[in-house]
Order: structure tokens, then sequence, then C-alpha cells
């Protein structure tokens, strides 16, 4: 491996959004699970990205990522359009119903790993189709730590494939209702215990607003989210939360309990940046000394 290898490879969606919420609407902004997870996770190492995108993607949403020293190698450019989304949030800002899903690119996608890429000690499998995420493991050489991610269509859709790749990985993330969903659990705590038995060392329940729980054979880790006064759109946190904690992980060059504790914090905190504007426009401008400071803050909140 050389310096220039990436350190973390990041495989997920890159998509164009149109997102409602009660009082704003914004229409073909940059959104998707690589899109978010390399923007947060840019803030501790270099990350590659591996993804599609259209014909017709922007050139400046590129450039953004280039900015934040994104590695572009194993982003695939093909004819086509762009993978489009769209969301409407309720009054809660909570609850959020997928009005429009055209896969365009993304139908046809297969994930090929860069030379470079496939070294990498950390890998995060964003929320793609199982057989895909089986895909690119089999592409890696014996990464240290790979966290994967998936959704509720998955679950419905591919349980098997899903349930092959979770053995396969070393932390599983999904949130509450979807444990729920896969495991037909409403106690959070036999959800993960289940989940732990197809092999992971690790479980994250994503709790949205109220946090996330980190469950293994060494006990729960409990973990608020950062309170924000207001808050724009919440589209991505849990692909922040993710690429945050994994950058963290990846600078970090470790994989125990108490370096998986530490940077969970880290995708807290870049997560509730993250939400603050409209798609990645607060990420774009986040600085590392606003990650230190509200890190301090954020840390004195759960001293006990
Ligand atoms: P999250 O808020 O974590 O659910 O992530 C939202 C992002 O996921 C949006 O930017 C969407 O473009 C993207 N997305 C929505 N549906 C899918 C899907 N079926 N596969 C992959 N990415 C998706």
């Amino acid at each position: 491996m050389t310096s220039n290898d990436v350190q973390l490879t990041i495989v997920g969606s890159v998509a164009i959004d149109t997102i409602e919420t009660p009082t704003e609407k914004h229409e073909e902004i940059l959104g998707g699970s690589a899109s978010y997870a390399c923007a947060a996770a840019s803030f501790f190492v270099r990350p590659g990205m591996v993804g599609v995108v259209g014909t017709d993607f922007p050139n400046h949403f590129r450039q953004n990522w280039e900015n934040l020293k994104i590695d572009l190698q194993g982003l695939q450019s093909v004819e086509g359009k762009t993978f489009r989304w769209s969301g409407v949030y309720e009054e809660n800002m909570d609850n959020r119903r997928t009005l429009s899903t055209d896969l365009n690119v993304f139908e046809t996608f297969s994930p090929e790993l860069p030379e470079s890429y496939r070294a990498a000690p950390y890998l995060f499998l964003g929320n793609i189709h199982p057989a895909l995420q089986l895909h690119v493991l089999e592409q890696v050489q014996n990464p240290r730590f790979v966290l994967i991610d998936t959704m509720d269509l998955w679950i419905n859709l591919a349980k098997e494939e899903l349930t092959k790749v979770i053995g396969k990985c070393h932390m599983f993330t999904l949130n509450e209702s979807e444990a729920t969903l896969f495991t037909g659990e409403h106690s959070l705590q036999k959800a993960a215990e289940k989940l732990l038995e197809l092999g992971p060392e690790y479980v994250l329940i994503k709790k949205g607003g109220n946090g996330s729980m980190l469950f293994s054979k060494e006990g729960i880790f409990l973990l608020h989210a950062y309170p924000l006064n207001s808050f724009k759109d919440p589209t991505g946190a849990g692909d922040s939360f993710a690429g945050g904690f994994m950058g963290a992980l990846a600078a970090s060059g470790k994989t125990d309990l108490e370096s998986i504790r530490q940077s969970m914090i880290y995708g807290a905190i870049v997560a509730s940046f993250g939400i603050e504007e409209f798609s990645l426009d607060r990420l774009w401008k986040l600085t590392s000394s606003e990650i230190a400071a509200r890190t301090l803050e954020f840390k004195e909140m759960c001293r006990i």
C-alpha cells in the first residue's frame, strides 16, 4: 500500500434529491448515501467514493467533493440520468414519505473497486442492494473493519442476501424501526441480540433525534444526539453519522471498543452539522475547528 491509497472506502448511492419540509422545498439537490458519508468522513481521512452518476450530473457537485479531497477514482460516470429520489417530511420532521424513486443509472450499477481501494483497512457499505454489498466484499482484501448499513426496502425484498451480508461485517447498522422489521422484536435489546447472533461483533441501532445504541458482547453504549435549537433537513443524517464515525475510526487506526465509542461521538457531531442546512450545504463549509468545539461542548453535556 502507498500513501496515496485510500484508508477508507465508501460505497453507496449518489442521488439528485427533491426534498420538501413543512416550510421549504428544494429541487435537484445533491444527495445519496455515498455523498453524505464521504463528505462527513473527509474531515478525518481521505475517503474513496464508489458510486455511479449519469452524464447529466452537475460538475459543481463533483467540484465540491474535490474541495473536500474525496478520492473519486471509484465513481463511475455512465450514459444516462443520475438516480433521482424525492421525499416529504411531515410537521414533526421525523416521519418521511418517499414520493418518487427513479433509479436511472443506479438500476444497472455494479460497484467495482479501483485497485488502490482494495486493500483499504476500513470499508463502509452504505444502503444499496445486499447482492451489490456482497459483490464489494468479494473484491476487498481482508479489511480490518467493515460497517454495513441497509434500509427497509432490502429487509422486505432481499432478506436472505442481507442475512449473508450481516454475517460478513464487523458492525451492522440500521434504524430502530428496521431492527424491529428484521427481527420481529420491539425491544431493541432483543432485536440487537438476534442480529449479533448472525455474526457481527457490533450492532448499532440509530434512533434519529434520540441518538444511537451500540450493542456487543461487551455490553451497551448509549449516545444521545447533539441537541440543536432547529434544523432544516434531516436527510442523510444516518449516512453522515456513519461517514463521520468511519472517518474518525480510520484516522485512529484502531478498532477497539474505546475507539469505536470515541468515533461514534464524531459521527453524531458531524451529523448534527449536516442537518442544519439542506443537502450537503452545511458540510461544504464545515471546519475541523467547528467539529472540535462542538465535540468538547457535547462531551461536557454528557459528563456524569
Ligand atoms: P437517509 O436520510 O439516511 O435515509 O438517506 C437519504 C439519502 O438516501 C437520500 O439522499 C436519497 O437520495 C438516498 N436514497 C433514497 N432511496 C434510496 C435507495 N433505494 N437506495 C439508495 N439510496 C437511496
